[in-house]
């Protein structure tokens, strides 16, 4: 494995915005500055928010691993937004509020907090800075201020709207074209807007809106971009490297961040990075198709290390597809991994010194894959490919006999390095797993001595009654020159 000293200058990736893969450059030599639009608080998260925590908690990990300090910005939206682009529905989380009848922010740290939860089950790292909107309204007020100044934002009616037209940029990041934006929207130039493209910046807070904060336009909330343009900028600084999202933000939220941003003279970011949708049995996930799945309901039902590997295993800019046979795979692919590492760790207690060269050499050559890969636009199914090459050779080798501490040491590490460390796996579940496997080993060696002991005493209906038993939980036992072996 490479020491890192200096950071991995070779690392390419996707930019939504350019539309190819380009060399990544930080803006400072050493950091990584990352924003990642987390959830608006107000329903226990989903499928849909794992699979974006996950791809972007990995960038960020592989990053780490190739030598870069990150800084990595995740907010938490907590101001009750309206359900179409702040024009006319119902606040989410006022809406719930009544409904559960708590307070608004009562509703924001019940689902703020059940958020952390399944983010920490499923192993992500906890951002750097993890602002919440409500905390920011100062700097979204002065955010709107400079727009209003500088021509791109007026003030109606106690709202405050940016001005569409104004800014032709508007839709360079989704390749829409003004024109082609107003088609079906002209209809409706409602209310107190000059165009219905333009979007609000601040909402007069009439009609009893619950969240409210005193602005130069009165009392009101901010719209539901706004927050994020201000928060990056504040933590990041001006020309930050990389913002992240899910696709189905792209439009109109990033490309509201961008103008907000740009228009009021500030440098946005350098990279922008999407990663897109997951399908569950074949379509996209939604509450209306009833395939709607909260994250808690999966881990209720599967390892969350596993949903982390299904995870992985597809690049975050495919579409991954949850189903029965997708989990049954990936519980496989996982096992086969996690036993191959368990075996290296139990074979270490009684290792012949000294080291392997040619399986050294192997070792290596999965390593320098894995690393290529993830230096690829991230590629994860290609690294996870390198594992279970790792993972083959290893097995391979232990099965064919006594390996070299050195050697074990080597494939253990690596195990840990690039499945662990910047996979996010083999934690948590893995954890009480091998206390587990402690235990089973310490069975097992029953098992077998008892095993013997049928057979000394020429007890064979015993013994293979015993045999038996332990293939229908799926473990064989081998006879080797060191003695009996077992597997799973
Ligand atoms: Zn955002």
């Amino acid at each position: 494995m490479t020491s890192h000293s200096e950071p991995d200058s070779n690392i390419v990736l996707y930019d939504t915005m350019q539309r190819q893969k380009v060399p990544f450059t930080p803006t400072t030599p050493g950091h990584v500055g990352m924003y990642l639009c987390g959830p608006t608080v107000y329903s226990d998260a989903h499928l849909g928010h794992a699979r974006k925590e996950v791809a972007f908690d990995v960038i960020r990990r592989a990053f780490m691993h190739f030598g870069y300090a990150v800084r990595y910005v995740a907010n938490i939206t907590d101001v009750g937004h309206l359900q179409d682009d702040s024009d006319d529905g119902e606040d989410k989380i006022a809406k719930r509020a009544a409904l559960e009848r708590l307070e608004p922010m009562e509703v924001a740290d019940k689902y703020f907090w059940s958020f952390m939860d399944d983010m920490a089950a499923l192993n992500i790292l906890r951002p750097s800075i993890n602002p919440r909107a409500t905390g920011h309204i100062t700097e979204q007020i002065a955010l709107i201020e400079e727009l209003i100044e500088r021509g791109h934002a007026y003030e109606s009616g106690g709202s405050v709207y940016f001005d569409v037209r104004s800014w032709p940029d508007y839709g360079k990041l989704s390749g829409r074209k003004l024109d082609d934006q107003e088609e079906g929207t002209r209809e409706a130039v409602r209310g107190d807007k000059h165009d219905a493209r333009d979007f609000a910046l601040w909402k007069n807070a009439e009609g009893g809106h619950l969240m409210r904060w005193p602005s130069p336009w009165g009392i009101g909330f901010p719209g539901w971009h706004i927050e994020c343009s201000a928060m990056s900028l504040k933590y990041l600084g001006e020309g930050f490297d990389i913002h992240g999202g899910g696709l189905d933000l792209e439009f109109p939220h990033h490309e509201a961040e961008i103008a907000q941003a740009e228009a009021a003279g500030h440098a946005f970011a350098r990279y922008w990075m999407h990663n897109n949708m997951l399908t569950i049995g074949g379509e996209k996930m939604s509450k209306s198709k009833g395939n709607f799945t909260t994250i808690a309901d999966v881990l209720s039902r599967h390892d969350p290390m596993v949903v982390r590997f299904l995870l992985v295993s597809s690049h975050y800019r495919s579409i991954t597809e949850f189903s029965d046979a997708a989990f049954e795979s990936a519980k496989n692919g996982y096992r086969r991994l996690s036993e191959s590492l368990h075996e290296i760790e139990r074979r270490l207690s009684d290792a012949p010194d000294g080291e392997d060269a040619t399986l050294d050499r192997k070792i290596e050559t999965h390593v320098q894959a894995f690393e290529a890969a993830m230096r690829d636009d991230f590629n994860t199914p290609k690294a996870v490919a390198a594992l279970f090459g790792l993972s083959g050779d290893m097995n391979s080798a232990l099965a064919a006999g006594k390996v070299g501490r050195a050697t074990l040491e080597r494939a253990r590490d690596a195990f840990h390095t690039l499945g662990g460390d910047v996979l996010g796996l083999f934690a948590g579940g893995g954890a009480a797993q091998e206390d587990n496997s402690e235990v089973v080993g310490t069975l097992m060696q029953l098992v077998l001595k008892a095993r013997q002991n049928y057979r000394l005493n020429k007890q064979y209906a015993e013994s293979d009654e015993l045999r038996d038993t332990l293939a229908q939980v799926g473990v064989t036992v081998e006879d080797t020159k060191d003695g009996p072996r077992w597997r799973r």
